[in-house]
């Protein structure tokens, strides 16, 4: 109550000071938003929805769509508006993984965990062979890696293949920090802190000798050679520690351009290999059922709004990808941020309120094969500063959640200095919840979420920093990225944060600011 009361002072001292209205505060709404989120969250149970309900959300898969449609029934469940699902095109048919089993059966007996590369086929029934181990060149040319592939090509014939070397995962005596120290993100976030220059751009290969091959080159051309030879199914080095798997797609999207893949624990490619080493045969026995689905080749994104009142027209957005990788069940990439994205709806819905701006939430498909959803939603609706449709004036600002299950500690907001002073106010009353600030940049490219598509069109996305947790130690893209990686507590912060900064943007007089012609950052290609 003590809260409640300094924060209506405050507001009259500002009022009668002839301070700007603008930049007032609504204190009252962010108490009841705190109190909402505490006393009556819903948050755990929408992850559990995503994950352990619908699972893993590959784009294009069954299981992606039915999540889409779940999180749109919600939205409208709870009062929301104008919830439909918004097609864009994919151009690649859909996949998921129906079952796999990857057995050693000699010298020793063993069944292995793995995890299936989306995209790629099943094999004809199970299939029992001789193991052999590849070793590509290191940073291979078109060149050194085509005379190496054709040197093997009776190698790889009718043979499983393990395709590299195994990674040496180093043991790691210190433990990476799970929270960051308030003293340093404030300093980061700080007004007084320059924003850090760019990092330089690595220098341009000489151009005297063969350029090497870009990863996806390499891939496609390892692909499409153990395809023509006649290999029977390839085994990736998930190259992680304590037995994560990380898997991921074959970059065309076109099962009939590899053979079936599939990446096992590094603790068991090391082993194979390593008796490999010995002269010892190793077989094994594999069988891999997928689904295609070749007449789904668009997908969609998620879509539902708070009406707003007298600026109903403009536009203040918030969202996260629904979409995720196969291994794990897609909880802190990104479950986290969609259920953060629609408890802060469902909040502001529960409380009533009756923004100025329209609130609309936005759940992408396709972040994970390249921002496809948000790319292709801005393109549509938006434009870009240099070639803009109608509605580029009317957007606010697109808010996005995409760092894990760690509770937001800043925002980096994309526009001018004082784009960034708005944001910073408005965190302002959660320092107490760890949040210290707000930093503008001023990138235009194509960066690792949803918001960089918004920052590239030149409108102001705001990206959340947040708390690492096990991000990129132990979840991200993996198989333990699952309900049991996500911490409650910080997911209700963050929605409590994202609920505020999203109102108080919704009901200020003006627009943040933006850039100029003069000001505005070329776009990066
Ligand atoms: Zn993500």
């Amino acid at each position: 109550m003590k809260k409640r009361i300094t924060a209506a002072v405050v507001i009259c001292l500002l009022c009668g000071l002839g301070l700007i209205a603008d930049d007032a505060i609504d204190s009252d709404m962010n108490w009841k938003i705190r109190r909402e989120e505490t006393d009556h969250s819903q948050i755990m149970r929408l992850v559990h929805r995503l994950t352990d309900v619908y699972g893993p959300r590959l784009t294009g898969s069954p299981n992606f769509k039915a999540a889409c449609e779940w999180s749109i029934e919600q939205m409208k469940q709870w009062g929301m508006q104008n919830e439909h699902l918004e097609q864009w095109d994919f151009a690649h048919p859909g996949w998921a993984g129906d079952k796999y089993s990857i057995r050693v059966r000699s010298p020793y007996q063993d069944t292995l965990d793995a995890r299936v590369v989306a995209w790629t086929p099943s094999t004809k029934g199970a299939v029992r062979a001789q193991v052999v181990q590849i070793d590509l060149p290191a940073r291979p040319t078109e060149e050194s890696l085509t005379n190496y592939l054709n040197s093997i090509v009776e190698k790889v014939h009718d043979r499983i293949v393990l395709a590299g070397a195994p990674a040496a995962m180093p043991i790691l005596f210190n433990p990476a920090a799970k929270r960051r120290e308030d003293s340093e993100v404030s300093t980061q976030f700080s007004p007084d802190n320059p924003s850090p220059p760019a990092p330089p751009r690595s220098p341009e290969q000489p151009t005297n000798g063969p350029k090497p091959l870009e990863p996806r080159e390499i891939d496609e051309k390892v692909d499409a050679f153990l395809l023509a030879s006649g290999a029977l199914v390839k085994v990736s080095d998930a190259a992680r520690d304590h037995g994560q798997i990380r898997v991921f797609a074959n970059r065309t999207y076109n099962a009939s351009k590899a053979v079936p893949s599939i990446v096992i624990r590094n603790e068991d490619y090391g082993r194979i290999c390593r008796i490999l080493a010995d002269a010892t045969p190793v077989e094994m026995e594999i069988e891999i059922v997928n689904s295609i689905y070749p007449d789904e080749l668009n997908s969609y994104n998620a879509v539902a709004e708070i009406p707003g009142t007298d600026k109903k027209d403009q536009v203040v957005m918030m969202g996260a990808h629904i979409d995720s990788w196969h291994a794990g069940t897609g909880a802190t990439d990104n479950a986290a941020g969609v259920a953060v994205m629609m408890e802060a709806a469902r909040v502001l819905q529960k409380l009533g309120v009756k923004p100025r701006r329209t609130i609309r939430v936005a759940l992408w498909g396709g972040e994970e094969q390249g921002l496809l959803g948000s790319k292709a939603y801005v393109k549509d609706h938006f434009g870009t500063f240099e070639a803009p449709k109608p509605e580029f004036s009317t957007l606010a600002a697109y808010l996005n959640v995409d760092s894990g299950t760690g509770r937001v500690r800043g925002a980096f907001v994309f526009g001018p200095p004082e784009a960034a002073a708005v944001v910073r106010r408005i965190l302002e009353p959660f320092q107490d919840l760890g949040v210290m600030g707000a930093s503008p940049t001023k990138s235009r490219s194509h960066g690792g979420t949803d918001s960089t598509s918004f920052n590239w069109a030149g409108l102001a996305g705001i990206t959340f920093a947040q708390d690492p947790i096990e991000y990129q130690t132990f979840t991200w893209h993996t198989d333990l990225d699952t309900y049991d990686a996500v911490l409650e507590g910080d997911l209700k912060q963050s929605a409590i944060v994202v609920a505020a900064a999203v109102y108080q943007l919704a009901m200020r007089d003006e627009m943040i600011p933006r850039f100029t012609a003069d000001s505005m950052p070329a776009p990066e290609k």
